[in-house]
């Protein structure tokens, strides 16, 4: 049975998802900036290639949750960047 994200706390969310092992775990330097620069085609083709990632993941509604909660700034969550998890939460997250 899947769980409902809008009955577990951020921290639940977050134990949930990282037990999960999902795939960003084992491929962080594709879904977080790397400390070099990267071009923009090379930053479309990672952020395209975690999202791709993000839509066989087994826990993607609770990340999505939970980005929509925590509004990270950096790194692909659910498939989303930064500023469309801002989009997001504003229109259906808590204030921040
Ligand atoms: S949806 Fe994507 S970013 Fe979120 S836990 Fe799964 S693989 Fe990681």
């Amino acid at each position: 049975m899947r769980a409902d994200p809008n009955e577990l706390s951020t921290d639940q969310l977050y134990v949930s998802i990282v037990s999960a092992d999902p795939p960003c775990r084992a491929d962080p330097e594709l879904f977080f900036e790397p400390d070099q620069r990267e071009s923009k085609a090379q930053r479309a083709l990672r952020e395209q290639s975690a999202a791709a990632l993000c839509l066989e993941c087994p826990v993607y509604w609770l990340c999505l949750a939970y980005a929509v909660r925590t509004r990270p700034e950096h790194g692909i969550y659910a498939g989303y960047t930064p500023d469309e998890i801002q989009v997001f939460a504003k229109v259906y997250g808590p204030a921040a």
